[in-house]
């Protein structure tokens, strides 16, 4: 984490477009005041809310108590305090005069203590459909002309390869790469900074790392929930834009990444734009889509399915589950399959990213089954790094062997910040390094962009699955064929 760029002279204001949403109220909120809470905060940080629902400060603070709780209760004058700091603005997304409100608000607290360099932070936690109007409207009424403006966007990053260019343009016409901040929600996990380490600084990772030793690889991000929350959203963008062509493709890059040539914030990203360029296209032929369905067996009356739910249409075609088979055309991945599987309503909920390795020729004396090595890193439900490799069982006269796992995820001494307060202080701090460069999007959409044509236009029916299996056969099968082995 590098540190906040903080003199006394700066002041800085956090605005939260959209306010009154669930993103804001559950995550933004939260982060900052557990870092106001733990002084990680900038002083003389003000944090201005933006929504249209006429929330002044004090509705605005119980709409927070169930995300607060705990935190409020055990240091109550603290907390009083973080909001005396929070300043509530009501306004219409397309009304310049709104924002002109405020800025003055911001302007005022800025002010107050004789401060000369205003620093503003400019969250879009709201839909899509507003994103034009209040990026044109702050770059009209509310950037600082004293000190730096940076903006946090985030997913859905448009909705294709065509969309995305206009969005693109929209965005860095108002503000430099080094201003934006798009957000993604899986980098900033310890277990995958664990890894970049360990791959970079020790020969058994980063000798065995290629085609050469590396049979397939799964990223997973499995969810047993059905498609409740923001379910008008999700009917429109699907599994794929929904997670696929963000977060998974960020995990992709970040395990696939040639070495950075520096620990410099650029190097980092050119090398991650570098293997998304050598990405091939995506083929309906290594894309198996599902929607979730009640087998007529299941009693509960939520596990219905996804048709069935009231707020979706029964004619809907929105794939809830997909796996989709990826290839890198490079020297180190060229025959490597990188399968990545998403899905709602399924057995269980685990994000996680399995490498396997190929075989070792060694299974040839009767009594010694050998299975290959398997990297295991997972990021929920608990944060974990291990490798599953070849033991002789313990107490045994013969060479037996077991299965067991070297565990790789040291515990940290200390409090840990959270994935969201991280990511707020290296946005205060200018740290650009686990956020994604508009270029990297705008290649993830070249690979997936004709199977969405395809999908939208063609309308393909996705296979059903039973509420809380594990997804389509069919699906399994293509991870069978691409070598892909489940244990
Ligand atoms: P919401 O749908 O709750 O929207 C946030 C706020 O935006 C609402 O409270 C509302 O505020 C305003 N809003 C909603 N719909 C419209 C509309 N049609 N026109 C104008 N304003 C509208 O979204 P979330 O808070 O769940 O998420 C915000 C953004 O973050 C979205 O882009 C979402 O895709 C993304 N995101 C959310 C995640 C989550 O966990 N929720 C995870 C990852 C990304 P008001 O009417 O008061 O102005």
């Amino acid at each position: 984490m590098l540190p906040v760029d903080e003199t006394n002279e700066s002041a800085y204001s956090f605005v939260v477009f959209g306010a009154s949403g669930r993103l804001a109220l559950s995550k933004i909120f939260p982060a900052l005041w557990q870092l106001y809470r733990d002084n990680l905060l900038p002083q003389g940080t003000k944090i201005f809310t933006f929504c249209r629902s006429q929330l002044e400060l004090a509705k605005f603070r119980i709409k927070c108590v169930p995300y607060m709780r705990l935190d409020r209760e055990r240091d109550p004058v603290k907390y009083n305090s973080f909001w005396s700091n929070v300043h509530c603005c009501c306004g219409s997304y397309d009304n310049p005069q709104d924002y002109v409100e405020l800025r003055e608000s911001m302007v005022r607290q800025e002010t107050k203590h004789n401060m000369t360099l205003a620093n503003r932070i400019f969250y879009l936690a709201t839909p899509p459909v507003v994103f034009d109007h209040v990026t044109l409207n702050i770059s009209r009424k509310c950037l600082s002309m004293t000190g730096w403006n940076r903006v946090i966007v985030e997913k859905p990053f448009a909705r294709n390869e065509l969309t995305f260019k206009p969005y693109q343009t929209q965005l860095t016409q108002i503000f430099k790469e080094s201003q934006i901040y798009m957000i993604d929600h899986y980098l900033s996990k310890r277990v995958i900074q664990n890894f970049f380490v360990l791959r970079f600084t020790n020969w058994i990772w980063s000798e065995t790392w290629s085609n050469k030793h590396i049979a397939a690889v799964m990223i997973s991000v499995k969810c047993d929930k059905p498609v409740q929350s923001r379910a008008d959203y999700f009917n429109q963008f699907g599994i794929i834009r929904d997670v696929m062509t963000n977060d998974m493709m960020q995990l992709l890059a970040m395990l696939t990444i040639e070495q950075p040539y520096s620990n410099y914030v650029e190097d980092m990203r050119d090398e991650k734009l570098k293997v998304l360029k050598q990405i091939l296209t995506l083929d309906m032929s290594d894309l198996v889509l599902g929607q979730y369905c009640n087998n007529g067996m299941e009693t509960d009356p939520v596990k219905v399915g996804y048709t069935q739910h009231s707020y979706i249409p029964k004619n809907s075609v929105t794939p809830t589950f997909a796996m989709a088979v990826l290839h890198i055309k490079s020297k180190r991945w060229t025959g490597v399959p990188f399968i990545l599987r998403v899905g709602k309503a399924l057995n269980e909920s685990k994000t996680e990213i399995r490498v396997q390795y190929k075989p070792m020729d060694c299974d040839r004396s009767e009594g010694i089954k050998s299975l290959p090595n398997e990297l295991v890193l997972r990021l929920s439900p608990k944060e974990e790094l291990f490798m599953r490799m070849m033991m002789k069982k313990p107490g045994e006269e013969q060479l037996c062997l077991r299965e067991a796992q070297l565990n790789l995820m040291t515990r940290e001494r200390g409090s840990v910040l959270g994935n969201y307060q991280s990511l707020l202080l290296d946005i205060f701090a200018g740290n650009q390094m686990l956020f994604m460069r508009t270029d990297e999007q705008c290649e993830i959409w070249r690979i997936f962009s004709p199977v969405l044509a395809y999908i939208d236009v063609e309308r393909p029916d996705p296979l059903p699955y039973d509420f809380g299996s594990r997804g389509p056969i069919a699906a399994y099968e293509l991870a069978r064929r691409n070598g892909f082995k489940f244990y």
